[in-house]
């Protein structure tokens, strides 16, 4: 029964011109800040709010989409807007959604992730993991702040 509610579930996402579209479906596996120097490049910032998905469930359903890698990670931007859309993770079969795209209140963040990359620490009272946490492939290796 759960099965089915959750993959009832489903929200539409759009970029801030509103020409490119996605569908979430279900809940995510994780939601997270990540610090990466990867990410940093690719949104220009200190930092990126992330909620993970299996790859399946996210789906373009409108719009022109550009794939990117600014350094290593396969990346999707809207083709008009340049808004970041999703990420390829390393782990198989996974998509990092942008979290800002997310409706108010749907971020509900849980830890923080490559922290050893960090160039503005956030001191908050979530787990600050120095790589990927055991279930990502790392360790559950924390860093001081
Ligand atoms: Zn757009
Ligand atoms: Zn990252």
């Amino acid at each position: 029964m759960s099965t089915t509610a959750l993959s009832s579930f489903a929200i539409d996402l759009a970029c801030r011109c509103g020409a490119a579209r996605l569908r979430v479906a279900g809940e995510p596996v994780a939601q997270l800040y990540c610090h990466c120097d990867d990410c940093r490049a690719a949104h220009a910032a200190a930092y990126v709010a992330a909620a993970i998905y299996p790859a399946a469930a996210v789906t373009a359903h409108g719009g022109a989409l550009a794939a990117t890698v600014v350094r290593a990670t396969p990346r999707m931007r809207c083709a008009a807007c340049a808004t970041h859309l999703f990420s390829e993770l390393a782990a198989p079969g996974l998509r990092s959604v942008n979290a800002f795209l997310l409706p108010a209140g749907a971020f509900r963040p849980q830890i923080h992730v490559q922290c050893q990359h960090a160039v503005l620490p956030v001191r908050d009272a979530l787990p600050h993991f120095k790589g990927f946490p055991p279930g990502f492939g790392g360790t559950d290796e924390r860093v001081a702040w």
